[in-house]
């Protein structure tokens, strides 16, 4: 029986933080400093985490993202693609990362049975990105893209959030870039959520198309079978798939069909809210994979109907992005 909720939402899609670490500082993501990192023993270890993803397949679990923090700062993370890739029933396996280690690691991760790769790049010039992620390296980050592109991890999808007055003039050498890779590169604009504080401003999708409108011809093309939150559009002069994540300005709650395995084995129903106990303590006193599977079903039921968080106000949303896992 399918993974419904009291709304009667179905969930397929699991996303699985595997560090709450990284190796990058995001101005949007962390704080610079004063981050306390979950202690080693508290992570979910990759058997428990392919033991919860297997009975999340039996479940109904179709999609499941790898994510963080850095996913590809937690060792051994091909390890981890190999077992998920060989569960029944769980026919995507994604990873979400900032590339900064693709330069090394994207044949392996390639050869591990990733079948998708998203990378996060917010800007194209060096002093910026540096400022942007508080010390990343922008030409890493872009030759980890040509190398995933090299290992065949295309279609590649770029995550960009855009921060009004800090690199919101860069939307157009963001789809320059993109677009000169023939289709081995799509772009998303994601709109930055507060987290805790409203530390920026975010810039509406809409905001981003009429700019883009200035320029280029948009069409609205089909979204994702299956539901997902990306509203996705296709340039007409380059040919270019660019796609919104509008969590502010166009919420997708009605049909959110996601769940988030957070690092310390919190079953995070919606992104917005704290809320349901460890997955982890419940495998740990024990429990059956019934057990397990009830449990999971009783949280599912338990999800809140979405966040009530505004471009310009309302809510922020609860915790630490990293632990949750983005
Ligand atoms: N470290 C990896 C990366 O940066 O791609 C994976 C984790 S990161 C938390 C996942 C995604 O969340 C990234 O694309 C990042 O840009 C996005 N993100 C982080 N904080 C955000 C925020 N406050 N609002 C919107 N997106 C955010
Ligand atoms: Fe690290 Fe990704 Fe957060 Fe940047 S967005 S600080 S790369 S987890």
């Amino acid at each position: 029986m399918a993974l419904t909720d009291k709304y009667g939402r179905v969930h397929t899609y699991l996303r699985v933080s595997v560090t709450d670490r990284c190796n990058y500082r995001c101005v949007y993501c962390m704080p610079a400093e004063g981050m306390s990192w979950v202690p080693r023993k508290e992570l979910l270890t990759y058997e428990e985490i392919a033991r919860i993803v297997r009975v999340f397949a039996d479940l109904g679990i179709r999609q499941v993202r790898l994510t963080g923090g850095e996913p590809t700062m937690r060792a051994d993370i091909t390890q981890l693609i190999a077992a998920l890739k060989a569960t029944p029933g769980i026919d995507d396996l994604a990873m979400t990362t900032n590339g900064h280690t693709l330069p090394r690691l994207a044949p392996a991760l390639a050869a591990a049975g990733l079948t998708r790769l998203n990378v996060s790049i917010d800007s194209l010039r060096p002093d910026r990105f540096a400022a942007l992620t508080r010390n990343g390296n922008l030409e890493r980050v872009l030759a980890g893209i040509e190398a995933a592109r090299t290992a065949g991890l295309t279609p590649i999808k770029l995550n960009a959030v855009l921060l009004a007055g800090e690199n919101d003039d860069e939307i157009f050498d963001l789809v320059e870039y993109a677009a000169a890779a023939q289709g081995d590169l799509q772009l998303r604009f994601i709109e930055y959520m507060p987290f805790e504080a409203r530390w920026h401003r975010c810039v509406p999708a809409a905001e981003v198309r009429r700019r883009l409108a200035t320029r280029y011809t948009l069409t609205r093309t089909p979204d994702k079978i299956g539901g997902g939150p990306s509203r996705e559009w296709r340039i007409a002069e380059n040919g270019l798939n660019i796609g919104f994540i509008s969590p502010l300005s166009h919420k997708f709650c009605d049909s959110c069909n996601r769940l988030r395995l957070m690092v310390d084995g919190h079953l995070r129903t919606c992104l917005a809210h704290e809320d349901t106990p460890s997955l982890r303590d419940i495998i740990r006193k024990g429990a059956t994979d019934a057990a397990l599977a009830a449990s999971i079903r009783t949280m599912v039921l338990g999800k809140p109907d979405g966040h009530h968080c505004e471009v310009d106000g309302g809510e922020v949303f609860e915790g630490v992005m990293t632990g949750i896992g983005g």
